[in-house]
């Protein structure tokens, strides 16, 4: 089969270099090409160049031409919740109105309403709206996310979601790296007794999900009235004995220690953080585990209390960006609007937000070597944007400027 190649592209963003995840100053570095260009073989990068270069190398290939446009590398959103029925519309009208999160709860909103509607949905329709989700990220420029199970919270129903999960990535373009999140709230028919439903949790769905395969990473809710710092290390433990990887939303409504308790389970990540003081942040550099930072839902509870990116970035940490796509807290699949929240709210730069949402969310999901920048041997995942300099993604906000987006080189939107 003839090569495709990738020519004239203003910027051609490979975000290359070394083969880890970018700290401090070099999240500021992208590598851009001008007038670059690429060859992609069999769905897989071979080289990276100059436009003349690339074109006379390839011989005879089949063009894409990417004159006046940045191509960037797919976006990878490592935190997301894509698999839920419904919508919380009824909440997010009452939030506008001043009420607060316990008067939505009891009105029959919060999580526990997306949970009864989850649980309601036969396979088909929980698939349907899945797949209406996997399109919005694509549409957006993200190839690959991390999708959690978490609104089922029973042995059957979260079994459901992850294979939901699995069938996303079977039928729709988009690359979902499934997470068990059967630890996400403690379920109503639970409430006095919550010490069971760990149990539940830790005997009986792990087990399933590990020896079904049907998750890579295990996620807990660490946060008081949630899973405390003893429940959830009861959780994340018994995940990691069966094989799993971690990650952890941790100190998002207060500072709790999930960060610190990140740091001594080596959890791969370690999510939200908006409330993590100094220690956490230690923590989390002694350890090496990323911090995912999720302005999106910040944004959408109409909070102001972001996270600290810019001492984390000091500190050395490789920072992530994802944008917590869910129906309660952040209904948002697009990864440029969280872009222009991470600029403008977080004090990050243009490239720091694009590094923090290609190479190092891709190492943070265990997959820097295959996906996360432009470079020979890596997928032929990428978006072509109707702009010519990459900031311009971060900076128009509300507007979609993706002109089309690939997959394994072919295209998908
Ligand atoms: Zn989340």
């Amino acid at each position: 089969m003839n090569p495709v190649t990738v020519l004239h592209a203003s910027q051609l963003v490979t975000v290359a270099g070394p083969d880890r995840p970018r700290v401090g100053a070099e999240m500021q570095d992208l590598a851009i090409i001008r007038d670059g260009g690429m060859v992609i073989r069999d769905g897989v990068i071979t080289a990276v160049g100059l436009s003349d270069e690339i074109e006379r190398s390839a011989g005879k290939a089949e063009t894409i031409d990417a004159s006046g446009c940045v191509v960037l590398p797919g976006f990878v959103d490592a935190h997301t919740h894509p698999v839920f029925a419904g919508n919380r519309l009824d909440d997010f009208e009452r939030r506008a109105r001043g009420e607060t999160y316990e008067q939505i709860a009891a009105a029959g909103g919060g999580i526990w309403s997306t949970v009864e509607k989850t649980r309601a949905a036969d396979d088909i329709d929980l698939f349907e709206q899945a797949k209406k989700h996997a399109q919005w990220f694509l549409k957006c420029g993200t190839t690959t996310i991390e999708a959690k199970s978490g609104y089922g919270l029973t042995l059957d129903t979260e079994l459901k979601i992850l294979r939901t999960i699995q069938r996303m990535n079977r039928e729709t373009s988009l690359e979902c790296v499934p997470t068990f999140l059967g630890a996400h709230a403690i379920p109503k028919e639970n409430r006095q007794t919550r010490e069971q439903y760990v149990d539940l949790v830790v005997n009986e769905m792990l087990p399933r999900v590990a020896s079904e395969k049907l998750a890579e990473f295990c996620d807990v809710f660490c946060e008081y009235g949630y899973f405390n710092l003893e429940k959830s290390r009861k959780v994340l433990r018994a995940a990691r004995e069966l094989g799993l990887k971690l990650r952890i939303h941790a100190d998002q409504l207060t500072n709790s220690g999930g960060a610190k308790l990140a740091a001594d389970l080596n959890a791969s990540t370690a999510d939200h953080l908006e409330k993590m003081d100094e220690a956490g942040i230690a923590a989390l550099k002694s350890a090496n585990v990323q911090p995912v930072l999720l302005p999106g839902s910040v944004y959408a509870l109409g909070s102001t209390c972001y996270p600290r990116a810019r001492a984390m970035i000091e500190t050395g940490l490789a920072v992530v960006l994802a944008t917590d796509f869910n129906p309660g807290s952040s209904p948002t699949p697009s990864m440029p609007m969280v872009l222009s929240l991470a600029c403008t709210q977080m004090k990050m730069s243009p490239a720091e937000a694009i590094t923090a949402s290609t190479i190092n969310a891709a190492y943070s999901l265990s997959r820097g070597d295959k996906i996360g920048s432009l470079a020979p041997g890596k997928l032929a995942n990428f978006s072509v944007f109707d702009c010519e300099d990459y900031r311009e993604i971060a900076y128009w906000f509300g507007v979609s400027q993706t002109r089309a987006v690939y997959v394994r080189g072919e295209r998908v939107v």
